[in-house]
């Protein structure tokens, strides 16, 4: 199989430019492609500014900096796509979007290119199916901000061959990352674990054995996790853990999912964290 020199990404939103900024600085070529000039310019923008920080402190040169813009190009149309060896779709989490998508890419791009998807819920087998080339299609779940995460989950759907999940774990080596391999399951392996245990810290919140801030310092100290369970709540978005709760509720058909009452009224509430500028926290 070809290695990966130009990977092509579809969406340039918050993951979508982060993959483009991994990529360049790493000197993969990227075609980052959107549905509108404006959402493009934004992405570019982003990853010009975040750059900046990076030469702020002094983690790169003015000279990284440049090389790793022109190692972008930027499209509004699918077309610019056909020199990519790899396609990553990070648009809007929107099934039937995403399966529109993938069939427009799936009859435009050359029958060996692979594609990806950075979806964080729908299922990898099932996008495989949509297309024409499912041996040839996998997940690649990075986590944001992509710049700074290290790791990347790789998704083999039921029908991914071992040639693709190859070179995909070979691209995330080079792009510094550390790939972890996944069977294909609601939630892979990070948020099936995260997210329930954010809706037990909801259950304990809710039968008042503690207080917000004491639930997140004994995780923080008793756990060594850099942020309690609750203000990553409201950094995620409560409306977001629920609606991966019920993902597994549906799914998986297993009582220990049950959402948290309480976070279901917060949500009712249009509490939904940081976003709202009140979650568990007041912003
Ligand atoms: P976002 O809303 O910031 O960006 C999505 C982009 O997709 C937008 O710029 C939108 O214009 C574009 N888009 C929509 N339809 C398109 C089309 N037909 N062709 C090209 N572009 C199109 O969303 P995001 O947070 O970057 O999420 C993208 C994907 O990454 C989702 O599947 C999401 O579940 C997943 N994800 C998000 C995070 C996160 O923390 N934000 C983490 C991991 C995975």
């Amino acid at each position: 199989m070809q290695a990966i020199q130009t990977v092509g990404i579809i969406g340039a939103g918050t993951m979508g430019n982060g993959i483009a900024q991994a990529c360049a600085t790493c000197g993969i070529n990227v075609v980052m492609v959107d549905i509108s000039q404006a959402a493009v310019d934004k992405g570019l923008a982003t990853v010009s500014s975040s750059l900046d920080r990076l030469i702020k402190k002094e983690k790169i040169t003015a000279d990284d900096k440049a090389a790793a813009l022109a190692g972008i190009t930027v499209a509004t149309d699918y077309a610019a796509l056909a020199g990519a060896q790899l396609v990553i779709e990070a648009a809007t989490e929107n099934e039937e979007l995403k399966i529109k998508i993938l069939q427009q890419l799936d009859a435009m791009l050359p029958k060996e290119t692979l594609i990806a998807s950075n979806t964080s819920s729908i299922s990898i087998t099932k996008l495989a199916a949509a297309t024409q080339r499912a041996s040839q299609f996998i997940g690649m779940h990075f986590f944001n901000p992509v710049p700074m995460m290290t790791l990347v989950e790789i998704i083999r759907g039921l029908q991914t061959s071992d040639a693709t999940h190859e070179a995909v774990k070979t691209l995330a080596e080079t792009l510094g990352k550390t790939p972890i391999t996944v069977k294909n399951a609601p939630g892979f392996v990070v948020n099936r674990i995260l997210v329930p245990m954010i809706n037990e810290a909801f259950f304990v919140l809710a039968e008042g054995l503690a207080t917000p801030e004491d639930i997140d310092a004994g995780m923080k100290l008793g756990c060594n996790h850099p942020i309690g369970p609750l203000a990553l709540a409201d950094m995620i978005g409560l409306d977001i853990c629920l609606a991966v709760m019920n993902v597994y509720v549906a799914e998986y058909n297993d009582g220990k999912y049950r959402p948290c009452p309480l976070l279901k009224e917060m949500v009712a509430a249009g509490y939904l964290g940081r976003k709202t500028g009140r979650g568990v926290y007041t912003y």
